[in-house]
């Protein structure tokens, strides 16, 4: 198989897999409970918090595990729409943010909330300007992404969150780093960002993991859910301590890889996009410049045929987000392609594993695809 689509999901290292399973049978207590098997699942809890705190730059105590990425964004819109109550109805987002940001605002709109979703240009990127400009008084959350899952851009969150202190706003700045995280530097301190999602499984952890940055901004936040208090009193729940633990050795995994990793990927992409852009037909597709997610199109030919022919031959890619499951892109919609170029729409995400031989085959596949199949009228 030819795994070309790590921006859905990465693979399991047998290291995890080994944590995970060591986790459930050895050290199976509640970390709740008050004797030693107990008090041992506690410790594990709270070294899977420093690992993972450590790889994104923040303080322990102020990293909550979620179950998701998507868990992290809903409750961060519910949370500053709170915090920001008394203040205003107002939310800045983008046309180009995962479903898990969109979804929520949708909600908080039905509830009377006023959302802007801020335009990509056609490279698929966002401003700060765009956000300066957007920004009013009664604004209480400023919610961009760091790396677009479907067309790669990294999005200037130091230069937004310099917009707002410029504007005296009083916003909280989040943004969902679910693709950022371990692909591009993405510490909440030097991005200026009060609130930061992240999720295990993108980097080789099992699915089902999570978390939540809350910056010192974030006061008495709103929690999640309630009950016997876990998650500093924030997010009850009995502590997924087999997940936490894959989470924890995935993160150990990438980091002890971090001085090469990005450069393997970006001289993979480099590869392909040398390789792919030369085959007649295919064009890219914005201007991402994260070193694991490139987007280009074959002009004309219905993405979801490509995604199955190949699919057939054993090469993963995708047509987009692979929560929109075959239905048409929001992100590439915003992005005004033409019809032919939206049409063909790839997304491929590289990871550790990914060759240039990888590459090669994809690039054959395509070729054949053009010459065997009949593109849209
Ligand atoms: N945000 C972004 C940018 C994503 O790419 C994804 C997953 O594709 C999510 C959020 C949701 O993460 P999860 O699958 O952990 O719920």
């Amino acid at each position: 198989m030819i795994y070309l689509d790590h921006a859905a999901t990465a693979p399991v290292p047998p290291e995890v897999a080994d944590a995970v399973r060591d986790t459930l049978v050895n050290c199976f207590g509640n970390p709740s409970s008050q004797y030693g098997i107990g008090r041992e699942a506690k410790a594990l809890v709270a070294r899977c918090r420093e690992t993972v705190a450590g790889a994104l730059g923040c303080e322990a105590e102020r990293l909550a595990f979620t179950s998701c990425g998507t868990e992290s964004d809903n409750w961060v819109i519910r949370l500053a729409a709170h915090q920001g109550r008394h203040a205003g109805r107002h939310i800045i987002t983008t046309a180009i943010e995962h479903s898990a940001v969109l979804e929520p605002c949708k909600q908080l709109e039905r509830e009377g909330y006023s959302v802007t979703y801020l335009k990509p240009d056609k490279s698929g990127g966002i401003t700060a300007a765009q956000v300066a400009e957007a920004l009013r008084e009664d604004t209480v959350l400023v919610s961009v992404m760091l790396v677009n899952n479907e067309n790669g851009c990294i999005l200037p969150i130091p230069e937004i969150a310099e917009a707002l202190k410029n504007a005296g706003s009083a916003a909280l700045l989040h943004t969902d780093a679910v693709q950022g995280f371990l692909n591009v530097p993405c510490c909440p301190h030097t991005l200026g960002a009060d609130l930061v999602s992240i999720s295990g499984h993108k980097v080789g952890a099992p699915k089902g993991v999570g978390a939540l940055y809350l910056g010192a901004r974030v006061k008495t936040p709103l929690p999640l859910l309630a009950g016997g208090g876990q998650e500093m009193g924030l997010r009850s729940g009995t502590e997924a301590t087999a997940q936490l633990a894959g989470f924890a050795k995935a993160v150990e995994l990438r980091q002890a890889r971090l001085d090469t990793a990005p450069a393997h990927r970006s001289a993979v992409k480099a590869y392909a996009l040398d390789k792919l852009l030369a085959i007649e037909g295919v064009e890219r597709v914005g201007n991402g410049e994260a070193p694991h997610i490139l987007a280009i199109s074959l002009v004309g030919y219905p993405s979801a045929n490509i995604v199955e022919d190949l699919g057939a031959q054993g090469i993963c890619v995708s047509a987009g987000s692979a929560c929109h499951r075959g239905r048409a892109s929001h992100v590439y919609e915003a992005m005004g392609l033409s019809k032919k170029v939206k049409a063909g729409v790839l997304r491929l995400s590289f990871g550790p594993e990914t060759r240039t031989s990888d590459i090669d085959a994809l690039a054959e596949a395509l070729i054949r695809h053009r010459d065997t199949r009949f593109p849209m009228l």
